[in-house]
């Protein structure tokens, strides 16, 4: 089977450009290309992320990376001062999902302040 390969996929893999707002050993966090508000990032993670194409695939093995995700986020908020956020899972093509590698928005009419 060939392994997924998406845009995020090849973010990861540094062979596309991105801004990184933030990357530890488990996720990298990058500015969306096509911003919904005045901050709009997005969260994947490293490890299992070839395995979690979206929400509606997650198994008991995987089911943890959701609220990795979701911790990374609120520390990043925490940082930055930012204390309004949206955290979204577009889930398959019917919920606006386009990137089949799972990640998470994190949306905030609050400007990063650096
Ligand atoms: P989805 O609808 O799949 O949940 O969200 C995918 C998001 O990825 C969209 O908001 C879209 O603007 C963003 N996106 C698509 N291609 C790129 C890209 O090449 N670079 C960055 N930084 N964001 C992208």
């Amino acid at each position: 089977m060939t392994p997924p390969d998406t845009i995020f996929h090849k973010i990861l893999r540094r062979e596309i450009s991105a801004t990184v707002v933030f990357e530890d050993d488990e996720v990298l966090a990058f500015k969306d290309i096509h911003p919904k508000a005045p901050t709009h990032i997005l969260f994947i993670a490293k490890k299992d992320a070839d395995f979690v194409a979206s929400i509606a695939d997650l198994t008991d093995e995987t089911a943890h990376v959701p609220a990795l995700l979701i911790r990374k986020a609120q520390a990043f908020a925490k940082v930055h001062g930012i204390d309004g956020y949206q955290l979204k899972f577009h889930v398959g093509k019917a919920g606006g999902q386009e990137v089949f590698m799972l990640h998470l928005h994190f949306l905030s009419e609050q400007k990063l302040s650096s």
